[in-house]
């Protein structure tokens, strides 16, 4: 083993002292999650329309400033349920970074648009607008107010930012960006609840948002999302169409359009609602781990640990240390090595067009992501880590 990959084994066991197996991230249950999911049980009223889906989207307004949360099965269902709300139809296409997690590929193939993938930069690993802006300047043209991709003919109707390990892309510039060619933007803030942007909470910035609580995210309902908007009437129909597009009514079964089934059930709301009153102990203790981490992974020649970029503030969902260029070689030996010693690490995702369903979807240079996907390496995250 080399000394660096013993290094890291070492320093990673001391912060997690007393167990010899420690997750990339695992869930605390130490608040009223008992108390609400019981009390959820005995009011009889478990599915979506139990009140604890108002209570847990009232607190989750209140937390990140967006005027209306609707409640999802899962972030995958509140990408797709944005998405359509953007005006995203069959054969459009979608500008996403092609680092991410396959949900953001997924959901766009559901309404049959096709995802077009642009680079990340070292900064954020988020979307590089600067980079894409001189690319869009090459291959598109704007038709009666619609971008068009002059290769494929089709129209480019929004742009997906993915604020990678919880940490925000540069929104500005991406606005920017986004007016300049008449781009939709649908955050996908599955990783970030809890990450600001200048002060703003990430999911307010695009026209609608999609946050996950599945098992491994920051706080969690064991699977469950949530669509953000401070729009009334996208919010109002993101309800309808997640909700059967069932119009109300004392008895009668109307419905207005094929809607789903996508509403997050009372019983998941109810641990959501216990688990949101703890996310800012968590966020607090993630950072604290952070800052340990950058205390002893500071000044080697061989690896970086990742820090939040100087606009943002972080929830540091997911902790990563990044391999200095000339370093790829290091990769498989910590990863393995780390593994096999109880730590259990992580490479970032394959990138998608790596993914032989999107391998030949439209894409922009990737060579920073590609750079990016040799030299990314997850380490632990949860938060008791930072008590
Ligand atoms: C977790 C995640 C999702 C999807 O969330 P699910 O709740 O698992 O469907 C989407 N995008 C990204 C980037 C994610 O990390």
């Amino acid at each position: 083993m080399n000394k660096i990959t013993k290094y890291i084994i070492k320093n990673v066991a001391q912060l997690g002292r007393t167990v010899n197996f420690i997750p990339l991230h695992a869930p605390i249950f130490e608040g009223n999650e008992i108390e609400y999911v019981t009390d959820c049980i005995k009011s009889n009223f478990v599915s979506s329309v139990g009140e604890y889906v108002n209570k847990f989207e009232k607190a989750i307004c209140k937390y990140t400033g967006a005027k209306y949360a609707i409640l999802t099965v899962n972030g995958t269902a509140a990408l797709h349920v944005s998405l359509l709300l953007a005006g995203v139809g069959e054969n459009d296409e979608v500008l996403m970074p092609a680092l991410t997690f396959i949900a953001t590929a997924n959901a766009v193939s559901y309404i049959k648009a096709i995802p077009h993938f642009i680079d990340v930069e070292e900064k954020s690993l988020g979307i590089d607008a600067d980079k894409l802006d001189e690319y869009l300047h090459t291959i598109t043209l704007i038709e009666n107010g619609v971008c068009i991709n002059k290769n494929t003919k089709r129209k480019i109707k929004a742009i997906v930012p993915m604020h990678t390990f919880g940490h925000p892309v540069d929104m500005d510039k991406l606005k920017k960006v986004a007016e300049k060619y008449n781009l939709e933007i649908v955050e996908d803030a599955a990783e970030s609840l809890g990450s600001f942007y200048k002060g703003v909470h990430t999911g307010n910035i695009g026209k609608l948002a999609a946050i996950s609580f599945n098992g491994n995210k920051i706080i969690t309902t064991g699977g469950g999302g949530c669509i953000l908007t401070n729009d009334e009437e996208l919010a109002k129909k993101a309800k309808h169409i997640t909700t059967t597009a069932k119009v109300p009514h004392p008895w009668e079964y109307e419905h207005d359009m094929i809607g789903y089934n996508y509403r997050m059930p009372a019983l998941n709301a109810a641990l959501g609602l216990a688990q949101i009153e703890k996310l800012s102990e968590f966020i607090e203790k993630k950072r604290r781990l952070a800052k340990k981490y950058k205390e002893i992974f500071d000044d080697f020649k061989e690896f970086t640990f990742f820090t939040e970029p100087d606009y943002a503030k972080s929830n540091y969902w997911l902790n990563a240390i990044v391999l200095n260029k000339g370093y790829e070689h290091l990769r498989d030996e910590i990863l393995k090595e780390t593994n096999e010693n109880g730590i259990m690490t992580r490479p970032v995702w394959k990138l998608i067009h790596h993914l032989k369903m999107f391998k030949n979807c439209p894409r922009m240079d990737l060579s920073v992501s590609e750079s990016l996907e040799k030299r990314v390496i997850n380490i632990p995250s949860s938060a008791y880590l930072g008590e």
